[in-house]
């Protein structure tokens, strides 16, 4: 996908404030933070979102969230909480085309979500 934001970081064509890789993820601070803690875990491999995964993806989606777990212990956030979201459409204000979680934390946060 020559012109997805999230494969351009992915290939290290975009700039980003990386803070954990391997040979599936990566995790960097979402360039607009919505929390004090706001990082995007996003898969190498080009994904458009939840609904396009498929059974071939169940390892690479477990390690997602493995990843996020780790990444909120060394962010200092697993006591008092997180929130780990990933959006799918319009109607959940997905804006870029390539599967991603969202791990918020570092203030309190409201549910239901608005
Ligand atoms: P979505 O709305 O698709 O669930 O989330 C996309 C997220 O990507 C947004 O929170 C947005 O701020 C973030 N984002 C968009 N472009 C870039 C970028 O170039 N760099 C970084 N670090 N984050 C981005
Ligand atoms: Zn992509």
């Amino acid at each position: 996908m020559e012109d997805c934001i999230f494969c351009q970081i992915a290939r290290g064509q975009m700039d980003s404030d990386l803070i954990y890789e391997d040979e599936l993820v990566i995790a960097f601070r979402d360039i607009d933070p919505q929390a004090p803690t706001h990082i995007l875990i996003v898969p190498r491999h080009h994904i458009t979102n939840l609904d396009a995964a498929t059974d071939e993806n169940v390892q690479l989606l477990g390690h997602l969230a493995l990843v996020a777990a780790q990444i909120a212990r060394q962010e200092g956030i697993t006591a008092p909480g997180y929130r780990l979201v990933t959006n799918v459409g319009p109607d959940a204000g997905q804006s870029v085309p390539h599967l991603h979680f969202h791990l918020l934390g570092g203030r309190p946060m409201h549910w239901p979500p608005g």
